[in-house]
């Protein structure tokens, strides 16, 4: 079964040339779905099949200095737009405002990719991590239509640190987000790269990752797309 894979190129590249030989290098028929998520400056000059941002705001228009609509990304035919990275809510994004970007994306038809995920070190899984996710997803889903989002289980100790979850305590973790809120797609993200990814998407609950480094390297990313 196709999984879905979504690359978070995070602040990268640096010029608009690269990300545009970046994301030309990234096959389009890969085995699995796939969308790029490049900064926000280049989402109208990318062309893949599917393009994600990285955030919004959960404001229309007005007087919001920096910020991007759910409208305005609707208007570039952006079709998933990441929110809740724990890389936003280390600069405050609460899951108060991730609720409000989620709401603010579906009205615009456009599918929230809501990170949760928490801990500083790998034995914070073994914690009850069930409880602490719980607390976010209350918030992050509360009103929100929960069959058009897709929730992507990233411990904040995995991301960026070339460490990655087991595959077994994920499986567990998608179980439980699938079946506690009725979300039809749970990925997976930290530290996933060509070597380990086989294992996650072989998981039946995993429904695909979310990559960061590695989707940076097209000949990792392609070989991650096409398992
Ligand atoms: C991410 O940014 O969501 C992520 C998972 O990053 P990395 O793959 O680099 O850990």
């Amino acid at each position: 079964m196709k999984k879905l894979i979504i690359a978070n190129w995070k602040l990268n590249p640096s010029t608009l040339k690269d990300a545009q030989a970046l994301a030309a290098s990234i096959s389009v028929k890969a085995k699995n779905k796939v969308v790029l998520c490049p900064p926000t400056i280049y989402l109208s000059n990318i062309q893949y099949p599917n393009i994600g941002a990285q955030d919004c705001f959960w404001q229309e228009k007005g007087a919001f200095t920096g910020q991007v609509s759910a409208l305005q990304l609707k208007d570039l035919k952006i079709k998933y737009c990441i929110i809740g990275h724990s890389e936003r809510r280390a600069v405050g994004d609460t899951d108060e405002m991730v609720n409000a970007k989620a709401k603010a994306l579906l009205a615009q038809n456009i599918i929230p990719v809501i990170c949760i995920g928490f801990g500083t070190t790998v034995e914070h899984d073994d914690l009850e991590v069930t409880d602490i996710l719980k607390s976010q997803l209350d918030v992050d889903l509360a009103g929100v239509d929960k069959s058009k989002v897709i929730v992507a289980y990233e411990p904040v100790w995995a991301i960026g640190t070339g460490k990655n979850a087991t595959s077994e305590h994920v499986e567990k973790i998608s179980i439980f987000i699938k079946t506690k809120y009725g979300v039809p797609i749970v990925l997976y993200g930290g530290s996933a790269n060509a070597a380990n990814a086989k294992e996650f998407l072989e998981q039946q609950n995993v429904g695909g990752l979310l990559v960061g480094g590695a989707s940076l390297n097209a000949t990792d990313f392609n070989k991650i797309i096409n398992l």
